[in-house]
């Protein structure tokens, strides 16, 4: 890739944002958008040019549209009302956005990289024959994109040349989205009404009154040396409570039983970036750090003083979590 120098850049930048239209695909459930959603607007404006949100799905423009009009920013809202796009299947929603994206004749099509995301958006930039662009954390202009690769030890930059960039984006890189003051007008969208052969059965989730992991202020995570089930919930739960913090946990905790699979944090489970990681009995192997390495403050504690968790902590304490984490949760109380 050639190196600009800044002047001729910018001058080519500024020409090109005033021809940028971006649809933000919007993610919402029961009416309510997602925190994947703000990411994508938040990158969308990154890039300059007009914004456009797009939200589908049942009853949306008395619920998840109104709040998409919101946000500042947004230059419309297209909304297509129909159940059959409800739980965002992509089989189904994949044709509706291609239209939308057509009708609109959008430069770039921006989504969270969220289940939905990453489900919808690579079917859509096969049915556009584009290029799907995955997971980026930096938007360098409007055809250059940054994306960390092998479990975030290298990162990439790409290049696209296609008329269309369809590109989700990792949501702890892109926030401060402003939910109020916009005032962007509802459209109706084109609703292809294509026949799908797949449907929405039935989906069983964990619940949880506690803040949601991708998005809490403070997450605390344990790991294998937490030992078993009864052990991780009885040393981690009070800790989390006495923070007011999400629980995370390494993959290895999660195969062994100790932790359900929604609270894995690495590279094959939640990216977080809160403002405080904890992680107890936790080695650090590079697909966990992955996923929590970009937090603002990282806290361990690990009996091993050799445990690689120490090489990416603020702070760190050597000793036995059985011991310690009780200890800090009595001090924490107080
Ligand atoms: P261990 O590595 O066994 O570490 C346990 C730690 O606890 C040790 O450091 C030990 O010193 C400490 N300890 C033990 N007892 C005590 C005590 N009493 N007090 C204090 N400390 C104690 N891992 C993830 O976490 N997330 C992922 O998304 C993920 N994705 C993966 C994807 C691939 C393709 C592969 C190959 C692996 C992936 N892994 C992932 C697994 C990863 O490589 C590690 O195996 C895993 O993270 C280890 O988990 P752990 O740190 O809990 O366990």
């Amino acid at each position: 890739q050639p190196h600009l120098s800044r002047p001729i850049f910018d001058v080519r930048l500024s020409a090109l944002t005033r021809l940028l239209s971006t649809l933000a695909v919007l993610e919402q459930r029961d009416g309510k958008l997602s925190s994947a959603s703000l990411s994508a607007i938040a990158a969308a404006q990154k890039l300059g040019g007009s914004v456009t949100g797009f939200v589908a799905g049942d009853g949306v423009k008395s619920s998840a549209a109104v709040e998409a009009a919101k946000i500042k920013g947004l230059e419309k809202v297209v909304a297509v009302e129909n159940a059959a796009y409800e739980k965002g299947l992509p089989e189904n929603y994949a044709p509706l956005l291609v239209d939308n994206i057509k009708s609109g004749g959008y430069t770039h099509v921006i989504a969270g990289h969220s289940a939905f995301g990453k489900g919808l958006l690579p079917r859509v930039a096969a049915l556009l024959d584009v290029q799907q662009i995955s997971d980026i954390t930096a938007i360098e202009n409007e055809d250059t994109f940054v994306r960390p690769i092998y479990a975030g030890n290298a990162i990439l930059t790409v290049q696209s040349e296609d008329p269309i960039k369809v590109i989700t984006v990792r949501g702890t890189a892109f926030q401060g989205v402003e939910t109020e003051g916009g005032s962007a007008e509802i459209v109706d969208g084109v609703d292809p009404k294509a026949e799908s052969i797949t449907e929405w059965v039935s989906e069983d989730l964990a619940k949880s009154d506690r803040p949601d992991l991708a998005t809490a202020s403070r997450v605390v995570s344990g790991g294998r040396g937490l030992k078993s089930k009864e052990e991780f919930d009885r040393v981690m739960i009070p800790l989390a409570d006495a923070l007011g913090a999400a629980i995370g946990a390494s993959r290895a905790a999660v195969d062994s039983g100790y932790a359900d699979n929604s609270l894995q944090v690495g590279q094959t489970g939640k990216n977080v970036a809160p403002q405080l990681y904890l992680a107890a009995g936790i080695s650090g192997a590079i697909q966990h750090l992955a996923g929590m390495k970009d937090s603002k403050v990282i806290a361990a504690i690990n009996k091993d003083p050799e445990a690689p968790i120490f090489q990416v902590a603020d702070v760190g304490l050597v000793g036995d979590l059985f011991e310690k984490v009780p200890e800090l949760t009595e001090k924490l109380k107080k």
